[in-house]
């Protein structure tokens, strides 16, 4: 989806898939700082190493301790960026058909993705935020992280607690952050125990349709998978690196199929 926006604006670059390990990452981390490079895409698990090797970093990647994107500037410097909570908010917003605004939230999960969500709800002045984790001190240190963020501080529960339960009886949103229905079978969440009037959302979007959507859709829920928070990430990105904006329709255009069909990427 970079390279067709790439295309789209007639800039001559591209987008190159490296799968590295801990020092090539680190090798390609002080290669772009070359004129050659417009910056960095940077996924699990790199994300916290990769911020300790910027230059700088936005306000956005040091509450969340993690950056996805890299920016190089003119000189050299290299600036760590997080677009992950804005892409969340523009997909979970459009999944909602409104703003997150005083909706109560509830999060699976409390890694990278996690993290974005829980802050970008919190930006967005959400009434409340729940996070379940199968860890529970990795949610507990997740929320003592960004406790300050907003007034409204955020709660950590255990998956499958009664306290989850509580949480989702009530919820306006709630949303799966872990790799459960990409990488592990199963749900985060009991969809059952929603109003009829909630919003699933999940952060997983290869498949693209999870056992937690196919439950909440079977239940009538208003559902949605992570393609839009992708999107809206990507676009971002391609802004901070090319002064150009405007580019998710380009790059919806052309991620789409290939989310559809993961095997048409070889
Ligand atoms: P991560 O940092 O590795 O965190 C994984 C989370 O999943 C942890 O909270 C972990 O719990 C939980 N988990 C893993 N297996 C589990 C299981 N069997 N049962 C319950 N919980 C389990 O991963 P991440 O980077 O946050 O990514 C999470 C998901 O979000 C991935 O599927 C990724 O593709 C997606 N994502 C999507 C976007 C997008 O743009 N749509 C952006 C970023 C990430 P523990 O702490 O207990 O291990």
């Amino acid at each position: 989806m970079h390279d067709a926006a790439f295309d789209a604006v007639g800039i001559d670059a591209r987008y190159v898939l490296m799968e590295v390990d801990e020092q090539e990452a680190m090798r390609v981390v002080a290669e772009a700082r070359g004129p050659g490079w417009l910056g960095l895409g940077v996924t699990a698990p790199y994300k916290r190493l990769v911020s300790a090797l910027c230059d700088e970093l936005e306000d956005a990647s040091l509450v969340m301790g993690a950056v996805n994107n890299v920016v190089r500037t003119d000189d050299g410097r290299l600036v760590g960026i997080n677009t992950d909570a804005l892409g969340f908010r523009a997909g979970a917003e459009l999944a909602l058909g409104g703003t997150l605004q005083g909706a109560e939230v509830v999060v699976a999960g409390a890694g990278g993705a996690a993290r974005a969500v829980v802050y970008a709800a919190l930006l967005a002045g959400a009434a409340r935020v729940t996070v379940a984790n199968r860890t529970l001190e990795t949610a507990a240190q997740l929320v003592a992280e960004l406790a300050d963020v907003r007034p409204t501080r955020p709660t950590a529960v255990a998956l499958d607690s009664p306290a989850l339960a509580a949480a989702l009886r009530s919820a306006d949103l709630a949303v799966n952050a872990t790799t459960v229905g990409m990488v592990d079978p199963g749900m985060t969440l009991d969809v059952d125990a929603l109003p009829g009037t909630a919003t699933v959302f999940d952060c997983v979007y290869v498949p693209a349709e999870t056992p937690l959507l196919a439950a909440a859709r079977a239940r009538g829920l208003r559902a949605a998978n992570g393609s839009e928070m992708l999107i809206a990430q990507a676009a971002a990105a391609f802004e901070r690196w090319t002064g150009v904006g405007g580019m998710a329709g380009v790059m919806r255009e052309a991620v789409t199929p290939l989310l559809a069909d993961p095997g048409a990427r070889a």
